[in-house]
């Protein structure tokens, strides 16, 4: 078989070039939403203008031929490069090969094994749209290889530097066969990864080198919002870096205090070599406490270990509490420092979306008890809330979806400009692209901080932050927590208040569908029967578990609804049949549900 990959057999092509266009995850998230054919989206034109541009600087001044795959996002990719490299429309050709070899299709189902490899959370996008493919076998294989070296045997054999634009086919498996087949003469560009590649021959061998990181084309600036509360006011900072620039934002915070940092031991395992040294250079002592994961820490118990723990320490009334992790982190350790002599300083370095967008702003924490979640805590505003959006990298896709819920509830609180915005957004934002990420918990965060500086301790408009809360507790309750991630329960019953607020004839028809069509494109689930096949959603027993919501007074339920997009209100004295009526939208069984 060695023999197929003679490199005597290809041909002279100076220098081969491959570019991919869009982001592989993004794609793939595309594609399972049947937009296969699809255009560039902006972010897609953004990446394919810098790709243009780092084009220019590797060939200048050599002849350059390109072909394209027919699809419509590679050829506006070729396009904005043949610009960008002064060329002609008709240099670009248009490789119909390039689809009939399945190079992009191929290697988008191989991109798929490998991106679930990385992401073995994507298993869980599968299950919900499956996507028919079967990994490639050794066979297919070994004729993929032979198309791609019929393509490249059938190249002009002169002094012509080849640009292939084609979909999902820059991985690392294709640049393996490529290397094989041409030498060390592959350069291979992947704006999904930000890197371009070379392949070097080393005496018999080839290695893969990494020879440029692209600038990203949109650059990811850091932002900051103002919680305004007078003394108790504080910064939400957002951004790529962060927690290796911890001097800069919480050094004259810190000041050489002694730092007790709480977290928990996934967060710890993935994250604390790299910020001993940054600890190191804020302060001579730090502590480091672990709470146990999940829901079921939020419990007396857990506050009662952290604080001996603590005390035995000697963390005293001048020492600065880091709550260092998600919502659950968060909420304990902010519970603990308001206890703590009777109250230290605090700090929140959130590491999950839910707890950058929303739980980490705002200074409530709270633990469960046998009456209910939340049901006990106290405030206490942090000093600072340093969102590190690089962090989220490493967060499973199911919880990022589920930080999701919140942003589409602060987006539709905030306003027409918030909404349309993550509606034009989601894909990137989902696909973690860190300039829109930033963007959207920057927003997410600045709604927050303004309903929070106008009623801190929630007894008017704070209330409007459980749009979609009444439903979606009553769903997680019903179904048993933890049958699925919060902010999907929060994606329906979002839905659920938005059909309510259309019953009641408060809002226009048609929110509802576009709301719906926006938790769709998140990849989030729209129905009960989404959120879990297994349940029997029964219409009572839902009814039953919002009655025993805490914004329920008197038995009169107290739900958020919408005038409009960025109109909340609160309203009691729903009509029961009302009530009904949403839940049967969003799948319900209100069949022989008699109003009360
Ligand atoms: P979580 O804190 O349970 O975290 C989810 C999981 O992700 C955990 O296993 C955690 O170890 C892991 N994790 C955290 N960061 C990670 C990272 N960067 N990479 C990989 N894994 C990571 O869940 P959550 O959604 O962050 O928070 C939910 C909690 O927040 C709930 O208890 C809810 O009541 C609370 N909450 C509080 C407020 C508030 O205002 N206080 C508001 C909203 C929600």
């Amino acid at each position: 078989m060695s023999t197929i990959h003679k490199v005597s057999n290809i041909p002279k092509v100076s220098k081969l070039l491959l570019v991919r266009h869009g982001q592989s995850e993004w794609n793939s998230i595309g594609k399972l939403q049947g937009q296969y054919d699809s255009p560039l989206t902006e972010l897609g034109r953004e990446q394919a203008g810098a790709i243009a541009n780092e084009l220019t600087s590797l060939c200048s001044g050599q002849n350059i031929k390109i072909y394209s795959s027919p699809l419509s996002r590679a050829h506006e990719t070729a396009t904005i490069a043949a610009q960008a490299l002064g060329l002609k429309q008709s240099d670009v050709q248009i490789d119909q090969r390039l689809n009939d070899y399945n190079l992009g299709q191929f290697s988008g189902k191989f991109g798929w094994r490998v991106l679930q490899e990385d992401h073995p959370d994507l298993e869980y996008l599968r299950l919900n749209k499956p996507l028919e493919f079967q990994p490639p076998d050794g066979e297919l294989g070994i004729n993929f290889e032979a198309r791609l070296r019929d393509f490249i045997t059938s190249l002009p054999d002169n002094d012509t530097t080849t640009l292939i634009v084609s979909h999902g086919v820059v991985n690392k498996y294709i640049r393996s066969i490529l290397r094989k087949l041409t030498g060390d003469q592959v350069i291979a560009l992947s704006e999904g990864q930000d890197t371009i590649y070379q392949l070097d021959r080393v005496g018999d061998d080839y290695i893969e080198k990494e020879i440029r990181v692209l600038n990203s084309p949109d650059v990811a600036p850091t932002k900051k919002v103002h919680v305004s509360l007078g003394e108790r006011s504080y910064d939400v900072v957002v951004g790529t870096g962060l927690l290796n620039s911890l001097q800069e934002h919480l050094g004259e915070l810190i000041n050489g205090r002694r730092v007790a940092i709480i977290s928990d031991n996934t967060v710890l395992e993935k994250y604390l070599d790299s910020l001993k040294p940054q600890l190191d250079e804020l302060t001579p002592t730090w502590h480091v406490y672990k709470v146990p994961e999940g829901e079921q820490a939020k419990a007396f118990s857990t506050v009662e270990t952290l604080l001996h723990e603590m005390l035995d320490d000697d963390i005293d009334r001048r020492c600065v509490v880091i709550a260092f992790g998600g919502g659950v982190v968060g909420d304990v350790a902010g519970l603990a420092a308001s206890l703590l002599h009777r109250g230290i300083e605090f700090i929140q370095i959130p590491t999950t979306l839910m707890s950058q967008v929303d739980s980490a702003v705002g200074g409530k924490n709270g633990i469960n008890t046998r009456h209910g979640k939340n049901l006990v805590g106290s405030f206490l505003q942090p000093k600072i809330v340093l969102n590190d959006v690089d962090t989220l990298n490493s967060l499973p896709l199911s919880e990022l979806r589920s930080g999701y819920g919140e942003i589409l509830k602060y987006a539709l609180l905030g306003g027409e400009e918030q909404f349309s915005w993550v509606e034009q957004y989601v894909d990137a934002i989902i696909a973690r692209y860190a300039p829109k990420m930033i963007e959207a918990i920057r927003m997410g965060s600045e709604v927050k901080a303004n309903i929070v500086s106008e009623d801190e301790l929630d007894k008017g408009k704070r209330a409007y932050v459980n749009l979609g809360h009444t439903f979606a507790h009553a769903f997680e309750a019903h179904a048993g927590y933890g049958s699925f991630p919060h902010g999907h329960a929060v994606g329906v019953g979002v839905i659920a208040a938005c059909k309510l607020s259309e019953l009641l004839g408060v809002c226009e028809n048609g929110l509802t569908n576009r709301v719906e069509n926006h938790v769709q494109a998140a990849g989030m689930p729209t129905s009960l029967k989404d959120l879990s096949a297994i349940t029997e959603w029964n219409g009572v027993s839902l009814h039953q578990y919002m009655l025993n919501d805490k914004k329920t007074f008197n038995g009169n339920i107290h739900f958020v609804l919408l005038k409009g997009v960025g109109q909340p209100f609160s309203q009691a004295d729903v009509p029961l049949e009302k009530i009904y009526d949403a839940l049967r939208y969003v799948g319900a069984n209100v069949n022989g549900c008699v109003p009360l």
